[in-house]
């Protein structure tokens, strides 16, 4: 694939995390004044996220916007396109593009191409984790967390109902890998640090819990390390369920496989992991090779030590979704941002040696050690093979981090957080960005209360599955319904107060509409008003009167 003519050779990246935005830097950096090869990098975001320090923007010990760097910033010299990749056409060799305000698909030819896309979160098979579970993996999902968690204690804090209460004061993170472990240390230094602003709420009234389907957390550092970070999370209170693998997920619950029930209002899942769509198609029918992890097939390429994808000249895999061999001849590098930074340098060095007819180098990297915030000034180490624990770590691992994170004013502003953090309280602002403000749908198991008697009624509801009950005081059962039925009506119509409980007798997923929304289609929606009209008639006669002028504006 040596250049003989004018048309540079394109090297084509997908994805912006930090095996793309490394490959691309490091590339750039190799050919200096070259124009005979091209480096095009295609993201769908147009910044870069630095991981690692997720759960401390969740935790409000960092603000948002000093973990991430524009793209465009960290690859002078590249041409980068934001967009999203559809699909690679590996006939005509070209990659498919979604791109602009009207979303047109675009061809982007390659020559090499480089994949560099993570997996995705995949809930499929816990039910309503998808609808109210939070996840960890992108800035995004941290901004919406602390805001998520500054709200529970500003409920907790007014609400009368005792176990309305504890669910709002237990936080449940699912997963006891680097970013669980880190999000439940850094959660519980926010909530300690914010109870002083919550004098309703006693400290002893807030707890955390840990879902891990393993014996032991941290697997992925020394044993005396993972029960070392366990005994530190312990001491402050957060309960360890392990061996433990959550089922389902419901606005108000988390269920386990063994039948146990976690009332909480939190619930952080960091495990159920999918092959990004494009590395699924690739596997599924574009002919690579996919890897393999203790004799079991994994979501990920299978490639050469030089990280060439097994048996396809020009196809390389690097970061998350690359199976690359250990150096160690044991398993598969491991999916870190450790290992995707020394991954991108011999991809960019074995990209070039190929384009120019070099033989290719094998990747030879052996982890230097690995690292795990716990929050309030703790942390869990190994480096070199000295292990640390406590301040000395957790000291440890922020400067390192604030060394890697890229470009000095980044690094300057993480460090001025860190600072003022040590000298103030945490900010408690909640801001308005909390998801479910518009139509959405909610799981619930069988036995919750989807709605109760008295409450104020701000939703309707269409069973797109499962069964419910309805109940009144004095009045018991009173209806039972089913899929495509509707409830929620008359509180909406008539505004008054909830006239009766309903509660799943079987798992269900209702369709939820917000009272905007809801007047806004029967206002405009003749065929809806007459149908609420002719639902009021046949199990609220006596609201018919109150209701039947809003109904009305629907038919005018
Ligand atoms: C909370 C958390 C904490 C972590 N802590 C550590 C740690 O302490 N130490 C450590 O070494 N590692 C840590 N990791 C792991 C590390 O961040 C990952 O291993 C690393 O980010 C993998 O790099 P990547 O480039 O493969 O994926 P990513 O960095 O996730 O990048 C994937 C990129 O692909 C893009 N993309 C995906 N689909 C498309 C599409 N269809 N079209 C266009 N673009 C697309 C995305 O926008 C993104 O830019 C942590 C991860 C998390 C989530």
């Amino acid at each position: 694939m040596t250049t003989t003519n004018a048309t540079p050779t394109r090297v084509v990246i997908l994805g912006g995390g930090f095996a793309g935005v490394y490959t691309a830097r490091h590339l750039l950096r190799r050919l200096g004044r070259r124009r005979d090869v091209e480096v095009e990098l295609l993201s769908e975001e147009n910044y870069f996220v630095f991981q690692p320090l997720l759960p401390e923007v969740a935790a409000g010990g960092i603000a948002a916007p000093h973990v991430v760097n524009p793209i465009r910033e960290l690859v002078p010299g590249a041409r980068f396109r934001c967009c999203k990749v559809v699909s690679v056409d590996f006939e005509q060799r070209r990659v498919l593009v979604s791109q602009g305000a009207g979303l047109e698909l675009v061809p982007v030819p390659y020559d090499h191409l480089v994949f560099c896309l993570v997996k995705v979160s995949s809930f499929a098979a816990m039910p309503g984790v998808a609808e109210h579970g939070l996840a960890m993996k992108d800035l995004s999902d941290a901004f919406r967390l602390r805001n998520h968690v500054v709200r529970c204690l500003e409920l907790a804090d007014i609400v009368a109902e005792p176990a309305a209460k504890a669910a709002l004061l237990h936080f449940v993170v699912a997963g006891g890998g680097f970013s669980g472990v880190e999000t439940i240390g850094e959660l519980s230094e926010l909530v300690s640090r914010s109870l002083g602003y919550f004098p309703r709420i006693d400290p002893s009234e807030v707890r955390f819990s840990l879902v891990h389907s393993g014996a032991r957390i941290l697997p992925e550092m020394r044993a005396s390390l993972g029960d070392a970070a366990r005994r530190i999370l312990e001491r402050r209170g957060v309960k360890m369920l392990l061996g433990a693998r959550v089922r389902a997920a419901t606005p108000s619950a988390v269920y386990l496989a063994d039948g146990s029930v976690l009332e909480s209002r939190t619930f952080v899942c960091t495990v159920g992991t999918a092959p990004n769509p494009i590395v699924g198609a690739a596997l599924a029918s574009g002919g690579f090779a996919r890897a393999e992890l203790d004799g079991r097939p994994i979501a990920a390429f299978a490639t050469e030590r030089t990280l060439q994808c097994v048996g396809r000249r020009g196809y390389w895999a690097v970061g998350d979704c690359a199976g690359i061999p250990s150096p160690t001849g044991q398993g598969l590098c491991p999916p870190t941002g450790q290992f995707a930074l020394r991954e991108a340098a011999l991809c960019a060095d074995n990209v070039l040696r190929a384009i120019d007819g070099r033989p290719l180098r094998d990747f030879a990297f052996r982890a230097l050690g690995s690292l795990a915030s716990l929050g309030r000034r703790s942390a869990v180490a190994e480096l070199l093979g000295v292990r640390l624990t406590g301040f000395l770590a957790w000291f440890l691992w922020r400067t390192l981090y604030l060394a890697k994170l890229p470009g000095l004013v980044r690094r300057l502003r993480v460090a001025l957080d860190w600072t003022l953090d040590l000298l103030f309280p945490r900010d408690i602002t909640q801001l308005a960005v909390l998801r479910h403000e518009h139509l959405h749908v909610h799981h619930y198991e069988a036995g919750e209360a989807i709605v109760r008697q008295g409450q104020i009624g701000r939703e309707l509801f269409v069973i797109l599955s499962g069964e419910v009950e309805v109940s009144a005081d004095g009045a018991g059962a009173v209806a039972r319904l089913g899929a495509r039925d509707v409830f929620g009506e008359r509180a909406l119509l008539e505004d008054t107060p909830r006239n009766a409980t309903v509660r799943a007798t079987r798992a269900c997923d209702v369709l939820v509409l917000n009272r905007s929304e809801f007047h806004a289609m029967v206002r405009s929606l003749p065929v809806l008003s007459d149908y609420f009209l002719d639902l009021l008639r046949s199990r609220h006669p006596d609201a018919l009167a109150r209701a039947e002028p809003q109904l009305a504006l629907g038919r005018e």
